[in-house]
């Protein structure tokens, strides 16, 4: 049995987090790779580590680095409470002088993880291995998967243990360049698939994914296993456990992957397997619900839409050319509405699309309509059973919501419906309350 763990933000945040990530390591002599994020917050209000960097990057040319001075005072701190032999201060020097020199965030971003990846290496006795010799983008800065999962398992090959750094790679050039926010989740994943795991576990501060957002719902109840398919439905709609890129590295290797509570090792959490069957699924209809406000949608009406051949074709096309992304596009036999996140465009821009539309398929009516929350109700089970459509519209009707916008995907393991952005929390809650209680 080979496994790879990654520790989030919480689980480094201070030495009692740490010592409970390496009491965890040590339990199991399988947990043989070990990717770790930057200290994260210890209580509300606290600042993590990757967010005072980026400002150290902002100050860099300013003649105090308040942040970088807070970076260094956490580290300091956390090598001192740890008892380790690095020389962290070194490391802290030739950090501050390179930021100064650089011509992107990215180097000061990742030095988060570098930098605690040293530590906890020192504390286990084990080898540190840099993600920038394995993890690699290309020239424009695309992650190449196959050179990285060819460096990964070289280099990993005759290591016993590792202790890698997460959340960045390197470029052909040398320099450093991080995914995206809360990227360490996709480190994990591409060192389970390039060593070859038995599973990739998550290790957080939280027992894994709920069937609904315990913000809205008390006590969800816990989904002890999700399919990868359920996963990105979940995470794409709001439900923010695991980043939704990382089971691409993953996909074809069949590897799952736990996530687990380093504050409550004992709970299971969740696993997410590719191939997850009815088996698994106890007979449930839904896995989960999840849903996010803020998107906009432009209602077209024009009889006889059907019959207008490219009459999709062309409105999808101003909106591409605005740079607009598209979410769903339910239609109508004569409408047909277009959803999209509000948060990417002005106001002025979608008017403009919106008349450039007018303009090029005439359509009778054209509307937006803004300040929509999308809610999905996800999961395998629906495919098998009838009724669940009506299910959720008889809940949300109980609550007196008014649904705006419905959709189904194809594969029928999804239904998304959209709402006015105030009844988002309450239509989540009837329908936690119709599927799960
Ligand atoms: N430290 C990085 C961030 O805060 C990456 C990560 O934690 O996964 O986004």
């Amino acid at each position: 049995m080979l496994k790879v763990c990654k520790f989030g933000g919480t689980s480094m945040a201070d030495k009692n987090a740490i010592e409970r990530a390496i009491n965890i390591v040590k339990n199991d002599p399988s947990r043989r790779f070990v990717v770790v994020s930057a200290p994260g917050k210890r209580f509300s209000g606290d600042e993590k580590v990757t967010d005072l960097l980026y400002k150290s990057f902002k100050e860099r040319y300013d003649d105090r680095h308040p942040s970088f001075d807070k970076v260094r005072q956490r580290f300091c701190g956390i090598a001192d409470e740890l008892g380790v032999k690095t020389n962290i201060g070194k490391y802290l020097d030739e950090i501050e002088e390179n930021i100064e020199k650089s011509q992107t965030s990215d180097y000061a971003a990742s030095r988060g993880e570098y930098l605690m990846a040293i530590l906890f290496a020192d504390k286990l006795g084990w080898e540190f291995v840099d993600a920038a010799e394995m993890v690699k983008f290309d020239a424009k800065g695309r992650f190449d998967s196959e050179s990285t999962n060819d460096f990964v398992s070289q280099r990993l090959k005759n290591a016993d243990n590792a202790v890698i750094s997460g959340f960045y790679g390197s470029m052909p050039d040398g320099s450093i360049k991080t995914f995206s926010r809360g990227g360490s989740d996709i480190t994990g994943a591409i060192i389970a698939r390039g060593v070859k795991a038995d599973i990739y576990e998550n290790w957080t501060d939280v027992n894994g994914f709920m069937t609904a957002d315990p913000k809205i719902v008390k006590s969800p109840k816990p989904i002890e296993i999700l399919s990868y398919e359920e996963l990105r439905e979940l995470s794409y709609m709001g439900a923010s456990v695991l980043h939704p890129e990382s089971i691409f590295p993953l996909r074809g290797s069949n590897i799952p992957i736990n996530i687990r509570n380093t504050f409550e090792p004992e709970n299971k959490g969740t696993t997410i397997m590719v191939d997850c069957d009815y088996r698994h699924r106890n007979g449930r209809l839904v896995t989960g619900i999840a849903g996010k406000p803020d998107y906009t949608a432009i209602l077209i009406k024009k009889s006889m839409m059907n019959n207008e051949l490219g009459f999709v074709r062309k409105t999808l096309s101003v909106l591409e050319n605005y740079n607009i992304q598209v979410e769903h596009i339910p239609t109508g036999i004569d409408t047909m509405s277009i959803i999209l996140e509000s948060n990417q465009m002005d106001k002025e821009t979608l008017h403009k699309a919106v008349e450039e539309i007018r303009a090029k398929v005439s359509p009778d009516d054209i509307q937006i309509n803004e300040k929509l929350a999308m809610i999905a109700i996800v999961g395998h089970g629906m495919a098998e059973k009838i009724g669940t459509a009506a299910r959720v519209f008889n809940a949300l009707y109980r609550s007196k919501v008014n649904v705006k916008m419905i959709d189904q995907g194809s594969s029928e393991m999804n239904i998304i419906v959209g709402v006015a952005n105030e009844d988002l929390n309450k239509s989540i809650a009837a329908l936690y309350d119709e599927f799960f209680n």
